[in-house]
């Protein structure tokens, strides 16, 4: 079977291969166009303290696939995908890539003085986390801006760090080394168990929104953040609760002793161009007139 690809070339398909097999594979191959492009974004979400003025701790690095009408399609339905194949790697390279250059233009305008005013996040898959080579090309991503690996936190999911505990051990250990924090992402969601928290290198927790949104209109799920945040406070970890989308959410969490906040309420992802200006109305301290914390 022969496909015509508007002139793109021609490609070649085992006639039982199903639909959805192949609209995966066009998929796929979109992509990866899209990376060798440059049509991919990273946006970046503020991660504030859950104190007296929310001060800022960094920002989520967030990809995003522009489709060229104003949409965008989410991370949540490439990043699998890409997951399949190399792809994933390439994807992790050009983020990390980016983030190293943006940091470097941040520092050089003077945005972000030092790193332990703000920090960066940045997601790594599961393939990304198993390479034994990861760490140097993380580093040597950000050597080549003249930066060290100190002003980023690495965030992995629980399921990424199981797949070889002994490895990610070490490899968190290694990243720490080089003065990274790291951050098990989409905490409570997995099905590990808890005693790895004990024995991993890890500086923050992050809550799963999924949690945080069943905590308004009615909290149900108190006893889940509860002991999550207790938790993570007893094993020396901090605790970011992202998806935090309403006052009475933020007052629940504050309530609770969460450290850190991340979502909708606070700001939604923004394009790098408007982090500046960002950055300056958290100097002015109105980055956020609508949330009102209670002593
Ligand atoms: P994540 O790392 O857990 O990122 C947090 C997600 O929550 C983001 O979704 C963010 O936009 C969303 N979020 C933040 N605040 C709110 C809120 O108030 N309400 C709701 N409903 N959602 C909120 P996003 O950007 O769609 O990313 C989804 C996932 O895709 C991420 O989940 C992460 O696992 C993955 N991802 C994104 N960028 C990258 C990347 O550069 N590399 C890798 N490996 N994965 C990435
Ligand atoms: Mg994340
Ligand atoms: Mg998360
Ligand atoms: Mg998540």
């Amino acid at each position: 079977h022969v496909k015509n690809e508007g002139g793109a070339g021609y490609r070649f398909y085992a006639p039982d291969m199903n639909e959805a097999v192949i609209r995966r594979i066009e998929f796929e191959h979109r992509l990866r166009a899209a990376l060798q492009a440059h049509q991919l974004e990273l946006h970046y979400q503020p991660i504030h303290r859950l104190s007296d003025g929310l001060p800022l701790l960094g920002f989520e690095a967030l990809l995003r696939w522009p489709q060229g009408d104003g949409r965008y399609i989410p991370p949540d339905q490439f990043i699998p995908i890409a997951e399949e194949s190399d792809l994933i790697e390439h994807l992790g390279l050009w983020v990390c890539q980016q983030v190293a250059r943006q940091s470097r233009l941040w520092r050089e305008q003077g945005l972000q003085p030092t790193t332990e005013a703000w920090r960066i996040g940045i997601n790594l898959s599961a393939r990304q986390f198993d390479r034994a080579d990861l760490v140097d090309r993380l580093a040597s991503c950000f050597a080549q801006e003249g930066l060290g690996l100190d002003g980023v936190t690495f965030e992995i999911t629980e399921g990424a760090m199981m797949r070889d505990p002994q490895r990610a051990e070490q490899q968190l250990q290694t990243l720490r080394s080089h003065g990274a924090q790291c951050a098990v992402d989409d905490f409570g969601t997995g099905y590990s168990s808890l005693s790895y928290l004990r024995h991993f290198a890890i500086d923050h927790l992050k809550i799963d929104k999924s949690f945080v949104h069943a905590l308004s209109p009615h909290p149900d799920d108190l006893a889940i953040i509860s002991a999550a945040i207790g938790l993570a406070h007893q094993l020396g970890h901090q605790t970011v609760a992202e998806g935090v989308e309403t006052v009475e959410q933020l007052a629940c969490l504050q309530r609770l002793g969460c450290d850190a906040v991340q979502g909708y309420l606070l700001s939604r992802p923004m394009q790098a161009a408007e982090v500046p200006g960002y950055l300056e109305r958290v100097a002015r301290g109105d980055h956020q007139p609508s949330v009102r914390l209670s002593a």
